[in-house]
């Protein structure tokens, strides 16, 4: 008898950005003469650079000639990649991480929802809370969360680890111990990051307890402080304990180019010392052809002199966005967060209104669509998210109709 996969019943509504579509479009059908500026999802709006165009297609034109024509990719990346990656993401920042430990994929939203699959089901997770809803909701898929409480927003066998204004944002030492731990720094959505000091301690903590940190990275670019880690293996002792998802979304503008790598190195060892390195590679063996010739290649050059330039001016664009969304709310009154390293503006919704209230209100009256708070989790609610991946036009715009509400 057929019967569909139970745990996917136990998923809270919709994808919370589905959710915010259906009611913008259904606002727009409503109101026909009324533009609409978003400051909601987290997508870039800047073409991709010169550099990576330029790859792209004398990549393409190697596809399209005898001699240079590629197949298959191999699964965990080319060499050319594997090598830039860890020769300018890590051993340039004096992380020891080797070429072969990092596993090129077709983005951090694919590898974040995945990794779970190399854990046993009876793992106990703990989250930031707020944050990226895929790492919970691919554990709900894997069986791993227990049941839904729709009042209190959380899954029974969740630890929330609240990131609120209270905690400035970094999550404290749970009481339970978790078996695998998410961390998301910069975060999405609050736009705050973690110092090193305060990474350090969640690294010492989860290798006492043999715990692993999942580490998502996909903002670090956007780092603009000093004693902000770039990356956790800047950590003493995260080569034990620690997995990190990079992208190259929001830096390179990669949303539709599709590329990103996770790196696991080989001490990272389960209680029994079966190394994670090596079932990393499995899944990407059975499951995973590799990501695209094409795209490895705009990869790289994100890494050449040309490349840094122009990426550096690219998160310099939208950081623009970020100080003047900022500036603009707090002239406005509002309460505000993150937007320093993080191209995330994270506001205390005026005078206590429900996120999703809140939600309606900016549309509803001002024609900016954003981000619920409690969307990214129970810690969420009471704030509210807008991004700078706008153009400096409708950020502008965008905040002027805010001030006026
Ligand atoms: C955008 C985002 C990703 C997704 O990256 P892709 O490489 O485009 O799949 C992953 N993690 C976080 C926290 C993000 O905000």
């Amino acid at each position: 008898m057929l019967k569909a996969n139970a745990n996917y019943l136990n998923l809270p509504g919709s994808y919370l950005f589905s959710t915010i579509s259906k009611k913008v479009a259904a606002y727009k059908e409503a109101n026909p003469d009324r533009t609409v500026i978003s400051l909601g999802i987290g997508d870039v709006t800047q073409p991709l650079s010169p550099a990576i165009l330029k790859a792209l297609h004398a990549a393409v034109d190697e596809m399209g000639a005898r001699e240079t024509f590629r197949g298959y990719a191999p699964d965990l990346g080319y060499g050319f990649l594997r090598t830039a990656i860890a020769e300018n993401d890590y051993r340039a920042r004096g992380c020891d991480i080797a070429d072969d430990e990092i596993f090129v994929s077709d983005g951090a939203k694919s590898d974040s929802g995945n990794i779970q699959e190399i854990f046993d089901e009876k793992c106990v997770i703990a989250v930031c809370d707020p944050v990226y809803p895929v790492y919970v909701d691919s554990n709900v898929m894997a069986g791993r969360t227990g049941l839904y409480n729709e009042n209190a927003g959380r899954f029974e066998n969740v630890i929330y680890m609240p990131c609120t204004a209270e905690n400035g944002f970094s999550p404290s030492l749970p009481d339970k111990t978790p078996d695998i731990i998410y961390i998301c720094s910069p975060n999405n959505p609050t736009g705050t990051a973690m110092s090193r000091k305060d990474l350090q301690e969640w690294v010492d903590y989860a290798n006492k307890n043999h715990s692993v940190i999942i580490y998502d990275a996909a903002y670090e670019a956007y780092i603009s402080e000093e004693d902000i880690p770039h990356s956790i293996y800047e950590c003493e002792g995260a080569r034990t304990c620690a997995i990190e998802i990079h992208s190259f979304s929001k830096n390179a503008g990669f949303t539709g180019v599709r590329l990103g790598y996770t790196v696991i190195p080989k001490e990272l060892k389960d209680a029994d010392g079966v190394a994670l390195h090596g079932l990393w590679a499995r899944r990407h063996g059975t499951k995973f052809n590799g990501a695209p010739y094409i795209q490895q290649r705009a990869g790289a050059a994100v890494y050449t002199p040309e490349g840094k330039a122009e990426i550096k001016a690219l998160v310099s664009y939208y950081m623009e966005n970020a100080k003047v969304i900022l500036e603009a709310l707090k002239e406005a009154g509002y309460t505000v967060y993150g937007g320093v390293n993080a191209p995330y503006i994270w506001l205390k919704t005026p005078d206590g209104v429900k996120s999703w209230e809140f939600f309606e209100r900016l549309l509803n009256e001002a024609g900016v669509v954003g981000t619920p708070g409690a969307g990214f989790g129970p810690s969420g609610e009471g704030y509210f998210r807008l991004t700078a991946f706008g153009t400096h036009e409708n950020t502008k715009e965008a905040v002027e109709r805010i001030k006026k509400i």
